[in-house]
């Protein structure tokens, strides 16, 4: 069996350990530390991290995890789980997606030492973690006021990459080509396979977006090897293979015909923009046929503004992808 070390801490088969990894210290010297809880089963298997909260707003990843552990989830018959319910810790503490100085973690992989506090978390994450897993699942949520509907996002052309995605079978599994200096990038060149899963939106609970969340990692965890039980998925997965947005023409006040998740055929009218006194009112209608896989819950908006994410699974030219 494979000895697994994380930050000076040796786990061996059959113990559990909670970790931290010490980042760095704020202007008053307060020390800011990523946790860790690692479960290892005797029995060998393979070793998957759940990590959430890189984004630090982006509580349902968090509250996935907080579950996992707190049900025992986390305790495979099989191999090795590594929990990390905030990573970081900054941003969870600030109600904010970023560091302090405004970098952004996911942007800074594989990142320094030495470097801004944003690169000095990818650099733990990359030194101290990636190196002892196989396999991960990056949890995130839309953005501010923006829900996504429960989607894994993968490079489906890696066939690991792939299966991983159908193993986990939330309702949508996105062809997402990698963002460079992201986690699932950097990882990738190390040979791990990082999945992004994402669920609702920042600062908000989504019970559905949680519970899929859970559901999805037990199943890939049985995919894995690492549990014999998991839940059936709720809907049949659909393959995702071009996505965009669909953008208001005109500012004012943004009112949708739809839910996320739904089914619309092109041309239909998914939407109304008008202006605050009753003057003027734009319909606003699907760019083609698809899923509503993200949306945007704020009324007020500026021309331009995305209003729904919307995903085919046909090969088709839309706009790229939003950020994971
Ligand atoms: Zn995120």
């Amino acid at each position: 069996m494979k000895e697994i070390k994380i930050a000076d801490h040796t786990i061996r088969p059959g113990e559990f350990k909670a970790i931290n990894i010490d980042i760095a210290r704020l202007p008053s010297h307060t020390v800011i530390n990523t946790p860790i809880y690692i479960s290892r089963a005797k029995e060998d298997g393979p070793v998957l991290a759940l990590m959430a909260g890189m984004h630090g707003d982006e509580i349902n990843g968090m509250e996935i995890v907080r579950r996992i552990l707190e049900s025992g989830l986390h305790q495979p018959k099989r191999g090795t789980v590594v929990c990390m319910p905030i990573i970081n810790m900054y941003g969870f503490l600030n109600y904010s997606r970023e560091v302090p100085d405004g970098k952004d973690i996911n942007r800074s992989f594989p990142g320094t030492r030495g470097g801004s506090l944003a690169s000095r978390v990818a650099y733990h994450l990359m030194h101290d973690v990636v190196p002892v897993i196989d396999y991960g699942v990056d949890f995130h949520t839309g953005g501010a006021m923006r829900a996504n509907y429960p989607q894994v996002r993968a490079e489906l052309k890696d066939q690991t990459n792939l299966e991983l995605a159908q193993a986990f079978s939330a309702p949508f599994t996105i062809d997402a080509p990698f963002r460079p200096n992201s986690l699932r990038k950097e990882a990738s060149k190390r040979g791990k396979n990082i999945i992004v899963y994402e669920g609702g939106e920042s600062l908000r609970f989504d019970q559905h977006a949680i519970k899929e969340g859970i559901a999805g990692t037990m199943r890939l965890m049985k995919h894995l090897n690492m549990i014999d039980e998991a839940p059936q998925p709720d809907v049949e997965n659909k393959i995702i293979w071009s996505t965009g947005w669909i953008r208001a023409k005109t500012p004012g006040l943004f009112q949708s015909n739809v839910v996320c998740g739904q089914h619309v055929e092109k041309n239909d009218w998914v939407g109304t923009v008008t202006d605050p006194f009753g003057e003027f009112q734009e319909k606003v209608y699907a760019t083609e046929s698809g899923y509503i896989i993200g949306l945007n819950n704020i009324p007020v908006i500026n021309a331009g503004d995305a209003l729904m994410h919307l995903g085919t699974e046909n090969l088709c030219k839309l706009e790229s992808l939003g950020d994971d």
